[in-house]
């Protein structure tokens, strides 16, 4: 393996050049808490050591003010303030059109607030150029509500694809896909194709997908909205174990017996603005 392809396997790790971006080597990733790097191909070195023992816990999202008209005047977000630090495991709820995948589109830069900021993972969108975009997307990882899996690809491949357009070498990507089709239990079926697949099989391919690149967040957009009961709690267990491993969670959902049961922090939007942010249950007028 060449150095030159040993470096670009580590660009990741390195990010230079943006606004604002903590460097992994002076401070706060991977944390103690943040565990996904033991599996990303880009881990740096475990830095906690330099984190005081009193030092707040560092956001992985941080909205101000923001508002977001679409250009029919639409008022899809409208003045929120929210916070989620590192580690956390949110659900986001509301009734259609409440704002939810509008909010989602803005962490993920799909979308630019009219007003107001928005950082994630402690980058300022408002100042990322547009080239740093993928590398804002390799620290987010998504999962959907359709899979969105390549359907020629093997479960294996799907995995691997985000790897290789990074310059990955493939012994690390090898490496790191086992280690997440283990995780998503997935090991059996990793030379199937997406047809192949039940739906919750489908799921977990694609949340290894997700967490290829090591993301300090994962944003589930109704992860289970395509599951049957049992199956959707699987997946659950799925995302909880990624959140214990240190990735914080936010996930979209009409899943109320889900939301009811877990206990977490629910944020719930209606006509654009937080109208409840909470640990607990699901109310009726989320659905
Ligand atoms: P949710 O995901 O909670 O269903 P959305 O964020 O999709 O809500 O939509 C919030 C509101 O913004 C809705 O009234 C929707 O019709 C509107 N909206 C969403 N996307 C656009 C767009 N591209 N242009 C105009 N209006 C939009």
């Amino acid at each position: 393996m060449s150095d030159a392809l040993d470096r670009r396997a580590t660009r990741g790790a390195a990010d230079p050049g943006l606004p604002g971006r903590v460097s992994r080597a002076t401070a706060l990733e991977p944390t103690a808490t943040t565990h996904a790097g033991s599996w990303a191909p880009d881990a740096g070195q475990d830095s906690s050591a330099l984190i005081p023992m009193d030092a707040p816990p560092r956001l992985a999202i941080s909205l101000a003010e923001v508002t977001k008209v679409y250009p029919n005047g639409k008022h899809a977000i409208e003045d929120i303030d929210l916070e989620v630090p590192e580690g956390d495991f949110v659900f986001l709820v509301g009734p259609s059109g409440a704002g939810k995948s509008t909010l989602i589109k803005l962490l993920v830069r799909d979308e630019v607030p009219t007003t107001g900021s928005v950082v994630v993972a402690g980058i300022p969108l408002d100042k990322i150029r547009r080239g740093d975009i993928p590398m804002l997307r390799r620290r987010i990882g998504i999962v959907f509500q359709d899979f969105r899996l390549l359907p020629r690809k093997t479960v294996r491949e799907n995995v691997a694809f985000a790897l290789e357009v990074t310059g990955t070498p493939r012994g690390a990507i090898r490496t790191t896909v086992d280690r997440l089709l283990a995780l998503v239990g997935l090991t059996a079926q990793a030379d199937q194709r997406p047809g192949q697949l039940s739906g919750g099989e489908m799921q977990r391919a694609a949340i290894a997908r997700a967490m290829v690149h090591g993301p300090e967040l994962v944003i589930a957009d109704e992860p289970t909205g395509n599951l049957d009961p049992l199956i959707s709690w699987e997946i659950i267990q799925l995302l909880l174990r990624i959140n214990e491993m240190g990735t914080t969670v936010l996930m979209a959902t009409h899943n109320a017996e889900v939301v009811t049961a877990l206990r977490k922090r629910v944020v719930a939007l209606e006509e654009g603005r937080i109208i409840r942010d909470e640990v607990g249950g699901y109310h009726r007028e989320y659905a």
